[in-house]
């Protein structure tokens, strides 16, 4: 993939904006900073050198929005391919370096950056190609040299470029960096304290049931192509479905930590961490193997290993709690679950088949039917607006929106099954379903600032918590459990209700 940028993006270089070209001002006075701390001569005409070397890369870049055509990416090169098409680069040399001087095929995200930035390999000079590299690897570092390299660091990435006041206290960063390195180490522990096994079972009877509620669904739509359901109905019975934690823990016995060298156990734990990946090249695809440690409170679905990772650490109150009401749990996890189950059929899944190959297995009426009643969804969150003048971009956060609606009726529809035609018992005056509606509501409680929020709204796929709570306008279920009524702020009217799945 393209690399070599030290600011966020491309539009971070080359947007011609009052507020990028600030950023990029205290970006070189930045690398000059540092470069100065690191007893570089000079220092300012480094980095006036390093910059323009960044924009030159900038501008070989693939934009975000490029980024994410996963079609345009599946290009697949030779090792030899590389002196062919992006010449300027010693790739022999470069491969053997790097341990990849046995891999014979190669997938380029973006092959015009690869050109781009091998040419610039030949016509930028020597010397300012060991600046960009020295300051590389001083800012990358820069959290375990002497203090004055950490708080500079932090004075331009957290403060100027994110808005943050204060550095996190010097413990969070050490938890940090031993999380980091050790992460499945800390899993073991994590696991062993806080998800007992009583827990994991009751959560996978959970994720059997709404992966039940999913395939009443799907069986059930009557725009969806036989053919398409059919692959629907495999990707659904072969998905690998992580609860809490991996079956096999990354080994780091090659892994050398010295309780006196910082600055060593974090160079040695990258390498041995990279090691391990390449061992894993030429290997057949390992579909239980984890993308997020058993501490990290997220979830996550893989497309390419047809897979789902639910960690631990989202496994904890208030998303779950094995003592709490169904109704509570399936109100709360249960509709991540459902989000994340829905995202293997969306569009993004529409283009990975079940054995995580890149195909696309929907037939483009399917398409069309599913785009014409998603943009009914959009246009109902281009009505939210956190600010008076900006609003939330319907588009932008179309597919999470969606995941959102999936999930919620999924849930909905699991919960009820778990009943078995009982009644659920009340809990402090409020019905089942209101439990459910309210955990729900109570998943997307956050507290952001005003610069954050804003930066969310304009890049981020997720919509800001408080409208995610929202969901429930499309839900009908939720009119009955609170009585909701014509002429009330959240009321919509069955047809302006969005149901897609
Ligand atoms: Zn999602």
């Amino acid at each position: 993939m393209q690399g070599g940028l030290g600011l966020p993006d491309r539009e971070y270089y080359l947007s011609d904006s009052e507020q990028m070209r600030k950023v990029r001002s205290k970006y070189e006075t930045h690398i000059a900073t540092m470069m100065k701390l690191a007893g570089f001569s000079d220092s300012d005409a480094r980095a006036a050198r390093i910059v323009e070397l960044e924009h030159a890369i900038a501008q070989v870049h693939r934009s975000l929005p490029e980024n994410e055509d996963i079609h345009k990416a599946n290009n697949t090169w030779s090792s030899a391919d590389f002196s062919a098409q992006a010449p300027g680069l010693d790739w022999s040399e470069y491969f053997r370096g790097a341990g990849l001087d046995k891999v014979t095929s190669f997938i380029v995200w973006q092959p015009e950056a690869f050109k781009g930035e091998a040419a610039l390999v030949a016509s930028s000079p020597l010397e300012t190609w060991k600046d960009w590299l020295a300051f590389h690897r001083i800012e990358e570092s820069a959290g375990v040299l002497p203090k004055a390299f950490a708080e500079e660091r932090f004075a331009f990435f957290g403060k100027e470029l994110s808005g943050t006041e204060q550095q996190r206290p010097r413990w969070e960063r050490g938890v940090f960096v031993v999380d980091g390195l050790l992460g499945d180490a800390v899993g073991q522990i994590y696991v062993q304290r806080y998800f007992s096994p009583a827990a994991k079972t009751q959560a996978q009877a959970m994720v059997a049931n709404l992966i039940a509620a999913f395939r009443q669904r799907i069986e059930a739509l009557t725009w969806m192509d036989p053919a398409t359901k059919a692959e629907a109905e495999a990707k659904l019975s072969t998905l690998y479905v992580g609860v809490g934690y991996p079956e096999t823990w990354h080994d780091y016995s090659n892994y050398e930590v010295k309780a006196n060298d910082i600055f060593g156990n974090i160079w040695r734990g990258n390498l041995s961490e990279y090691q391990r990946r390449i061992a894993r090249l030429g290997k057949p695809v390992d579909r239980k193997e984890w993308s997020m440690t058993p501490q990290t409170v997220n979830a996550v679905n893989l497309p390419l290993q047809n897979a789902l990772n639910f960690p631990a650490a989202i496994l904890q109150p208030p998303f779950y709690d094995p003592q709490a009401p169904a109704a509570a749990n399936y109100g709360a996890i249960g509709t991540v679950i459902g989000h994340e189950i829905s995202h293997t059929f969306d569009t993004e899944g529409s283009t990975f088949d079940s054995k995580g190959r890149l195909r696309n297995w929907w037939t483009p009426d399917d398409l069309k039917h599913f785009d014409a009643a998603t943009a009914q969804l959009a246009a109902q969150y281009d009505t939210y607006k956190p600010f008076p003048d900006l609003a939330i971009n319907g588009k932008q956060t179309l597919a999470e929106n969606i995941a959102d609606v999936a999930g919620i009726s999924a849930a909905y529809d699991g919960y009820r099954a778990s009943l078995a035609g009982k009644t659920a018992p009340t809990q402090d005056g409020f019905s089942g379903d209101q439990q459910f509606f309210l955990a729900f509501g109570q998943n997307w409680g956050e507290k952001t600032r005003e610069a954050a929020l804003r930066q969310q709204v304009m890049t981020d796929p997720h919509s800001p918590g408080e409208y995610r709570a929202c969901t429930v306008r499309n839900i009908d279920a939720w009119y009955g459990a609170f009585d909701v009524q014509p002429g009330e702020k959240l009321y919509l009217t069955p047809s302006e209700r969005v149901r897609i799945w």
